[in-house]
């Protein structure tokens, strides 16, 4: 069986410096996004459930 952990809805990841969920700007990668996605409800929303998904999508795969 083929790994197919593509088949989750993604963000459009358009750079380190872009926020993949309203495309705004970022002062640096990993650490202004974590921050971003903290004080911003929707994008944090988005991150979540982009996680989960691929969170889910291991899990799946673990255990079944
Ligand atoms: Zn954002």
């Amino acid at each position: 069986m083929a790994h197919n952990s593509q088949s989750a809805p993604s963000p459009r990841w358009s750079g380190p410096k872009r926020c993949p969920f309203c495309g705004c700007e970022l002062d640096n990668g990993g650490e202004a996004f974590v921050r971003h996605v903290d004080v911003s409800e929707e994008c944090h929303e988005g991150f979540e459930r982009w996680r989960t998904n691929i969170v889910g999508d291991m899990k799946g795969e673990w255990t079944s």
